[in-house]
């Protein structure tokens, strides 16, 4: 007889600890996580069985079998045996103790499917009362064994459980009432099922299988291995009804009639959920209040932004004046020329262009890895997911589009948590229009140059007004791209939130720290390489050709926009003796290089947002990188990289600038148009680099560069041409 090892496979909801039983069961050591999304793969490995060796099968977790994701088709695939690969001779269904009503539905569905399965009740150690195996067996009909995974209690009562399993394969008998007005659907769908699926099924496992494919399949779906036909048939059957809301609700009012009586003693509402026995669920009571949890996650929101821009600012000057010192080191002891000048504007300006960032890069993800371990983080998730859902986007996609605020890079690789492709890309579209930090020192410099000092009624003022309006602008546009897009663009069906509600644990800061680095070591990878190369590119843009002229004694800008990050001085000059004929001489030298003439050639364009060539120039170069605005405006208007109070700071010029009749080149109404401009532009390489990368393809970058680049064009065309209409500027 050849060895056949049986198959075994782990399944359940993503978090219930499946796999801390797979390296209990095997020995291996596979990474475990208190958050979704850690497992992705299939894993194997050998369970020694008393009287044989039987494969063991760790899946990722699957909320339910009628999801759409990779991941959870990776799961449903192997379950159902749709996939080249033999099913399963057994699987267990893990599920939490103090979870049960939600984590049943899983099991429900597979019983109905008629899976041979055994179910293991995992993290008895969490719950005060015992799990109510006698009744649980008789509801479900199948084997019930509660133990703990990682206390190890009762794991050699699942063993046993497995051993019988696989020589009388469990027989489930179990009868979901379904509406009535379902049946005429499900028996067209059912005509449609391919023939090997039909081959030797049962009515009842035909019936749920036709379920299944009703409720799983839309034009949308990302599962493999679907025939054509039968997904149209589906398509044409649901047209006119909510299959999903029905088949849902059926299977819930299942689970709330037999098991619900089970695990809740009378006089508690259970609500559908859970019976209240852990410390966890009081804290949610507060945590989850439709009131008081919405204005706690808005103090929490709060408290992390606080943190995240008092705590950076420190580290942020500090980077900043070391890479200013390494310039100043680097042109001192090297002789003056074009290798200098690359060395010093290019290279070490560039790099600390990428490396102001991290301060806020590190810190957000320090404290949304402490929030996410802690559990916090799917109660946000689930608090949100009413606004969420609202306009299209999933309840985990707060988190990716909160980490927007710091940098679009790492959020977008943030959206890997969300389980369907379509909610990913949803996400990844919008998040690049949040306010991310390189617009900050743009911002701050138009308002500092263009706006007035003082204050609304006596009170606001009015730079501070005008950066909070920044910051709800870009919010708004965000949520309101993700209503218009979740409805054209990347249309699909809404998917109720099965979200499971990890107990709150000690967060465990090695973990955090270790995926705090991998985040902040991506970004540098990925907008590194991109900046560090688009400065070098604008920086020989903008010195060559080079003018016959010699030139007088300078020193060349390096980053002066950096110092914009602190909302101070743009104070930035050279020896004020020589600045004029510097002036002079980078005027021309500036006009007559490759971006200056570009910057003449696209005004025309540029004229009716208000824009003149020397803008054009800026928002040219900072298509590359947004900071890069700032550094490329210090070049234009001749700026040294000394910090000095006395001399004529960049913001000062900017807001002096005359044409030749003596009005002013830059109004308030030009900033306004900028700063819109600015908001809405996909001016960030490095985010169309992940996108493709994350979608693999330039369809979506493409796209995503189009719209918001001409959102932003349009945008700013109303608001100058309304503002002149109106008598501004
Ligand atoms: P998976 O997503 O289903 O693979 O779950 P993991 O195996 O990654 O475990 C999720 C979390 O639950 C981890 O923090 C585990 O340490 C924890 N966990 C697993 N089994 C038990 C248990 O029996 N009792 C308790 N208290 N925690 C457990
Ligand atoms: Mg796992």
């Amino acid at each position: 007889m050849p060895d056949a090892r049986p198959l075994v496979a782990l399944i359940g909801n993503p978090n219930t600890g499946k796999t801390t039983l797979f390296n209990r069961l095997t020995g291996s050591r596979a990474k475990v996580g208190n958050y979704a999304g850690i497992t992705v793969d299939r894993r194997t490995g050998t369970l020694k069985l008393p009287s044989r060796e039987v494969d063991l099968l760790d899946l990722p977790g699957a909320y339910s079998l009628a999801a759409r994701s990779p991941e959870e088709q990776i799961t449903i695939e192997a379950v159902l045996g749709l996939d080249d690969e033999p099913a399963p001779a057994l699987s267990v269904v893990v599920v939490d103790a103090g979870q049960l009503l939600r984590n049943l539905y899983l099991v429900l569905q597979l019983l109905e499917l008629e899976v041979p399965i055994v179910v293991a009740v995992n993290m008895i150690d969490e719950v005060d009362d015992p799990v109510p195996v006698e009744g649980l067996r008789k509801v479900l009909g199948v084997p019930v064994v509660p133990l703990s995974a990682r206390a190890g209690t009762h794991v050699d009562d699942l063993i046993a459980a497995i051993e019988a399993g696989l020589k009388t394969p469990p027989t489930p008998k179990l009868e979901v009432t379904y509406p009535d007005g379902l049946s005429s659907q499900l028996a067209e769908v059912e005509e449609a099922l391919p023939g090997d699926w039909r081959d030797g099924a049962s009515p009842g496992r035909r019936r749920a299988l036709a379920r299944w494919a009703l409720s799983s399949l839309d034009e949308h779906d990302e599962l493999r291995h679907i025939p054509p036909s039968l997904r149209e048939r589906c398509l044409a059957v649901s047209a006119d009804l909510d299959v999903d809301e029905a088949i849902i609700s059926a299977r819930y009012r299942f689970l709330d009639d037999h098991v619900g009586p089970l695990v809740a003693p009378e006089g508690v509402p259970t609500s559908g959920s859970r019976r209240v026995t852990r410390m966890t669920d009081r804290v949610d009571r507060v945590l989850l209040h439709p009131v008081w949890g919405f204005a706690i996650f808005v103090a929490v929101m709060l408290a992390v932004f606080q943190v995240l821009f008092s705590w950076s600012d420190p580290f942020i000057g500090l980077i900043e004046d070391g890479f200013s010192f390494l310039g100043d080191l680097t042109r001192n002891n090297l002789p003056g020329g074009v290798g200098t000048d690359l060395l010093v504007e290019g290279v070490i300006g560039g790099v600390g262009n990428v490396v102001v960032f991290l301060p806020q890069i590190v810190l957000l993800f320090l404290l949304l890895g402490l929030l996410e371990d802690s559990g916090y983080m799917a109660r946000a998730a689930y608090l949100m997911d009413r606004i969420m859902k609202s306009l299209g986007l999933h309840g985990r996609a707060f988190v990716p589009m909160l980490s927007g605020c710091a940098c679009a890079i790492p959020a977008i690789m943030a959206t890997r948590t969300m389980e369907r492709q379509r909610d990913r890309l949803l996400t990844m579209l919008v998040i690049p229009l949040m306010t991310c930090s390189a617009r900050l020192p743009v911002y701050t410099l138009v308002i500092a140059a263009l706006f007035p000092v003082g204050t609304v009624g006596g009170v606001f003022p009015v730079q501070g007004l005008l950066m909070v309006f920044m910051y709800v602008f870009s919010t708004l546009v965000a949520l309101a791209a993700a209503g218009v897009l979740g409805r054209t663009v990347v249309k699909g069906r809404r998917m109720p939130l099965l979200l499971e509600l990890p107990p709150y644990r000690l967060p465990t800061l090695r973990s955090v720290l270790r995926q705090t680095a991998e985040r902040a070591s991506s970004f540098l990878k990925e907008a590194g390489t991109v900046i560090l190369f688009f400065t070098i590119v604008l920086w020989a843009l903008l010195s060559f050709p080079k003018p016959d002229t010699p030139a007088p004694l300078a020193q060349p800008a390096v980053a002066g926009w950096q110092h914009a990050v602190q909302g101070e001085a743009f104070d930035v000059s050279e020896a004020a003796d020589n600045s004029a004929a510097v002036d002079a001489y980078r005027g021309e030298a500036l006009a007559t290089s490759a971006a200056g003439r570009v910057g003449h050639a696209i005004e025309p364009v540029m004229r009716p947002l208000g824009f003149d060539w020397k803008l054009s120039v800026g928002i040219l170069g900072a298509f590359s990188a947004r900071e890069v605005f700032v550094s490329t405006m210090g070049l234009i208007y001749g700026i040294g990289d000394e910090v000095d109070e006395e001399s004529q700071p960049l913001r000062e010029k900017i807001h002096e600038a005359k044409h030749a009749d003596g009005t002013p080149v830059y109004t308030p109404l030009v900033g306004l148009s900028l700063m819109i401009f600015f908001a809405l532009a996909c001016q960030c390489m490095s985010t169309l680099a992940v996108v493709k990368r994350e979608t693999k393809g330039w369809k979506w970058p493409s796209f995503l560069f189009v719209y918001m680049t001409s959102l932003a064009y349009v945008a700013s065309l109303l608001v100058y041409q309304g503002g002149r209409l109106l008598g501004f500027g």
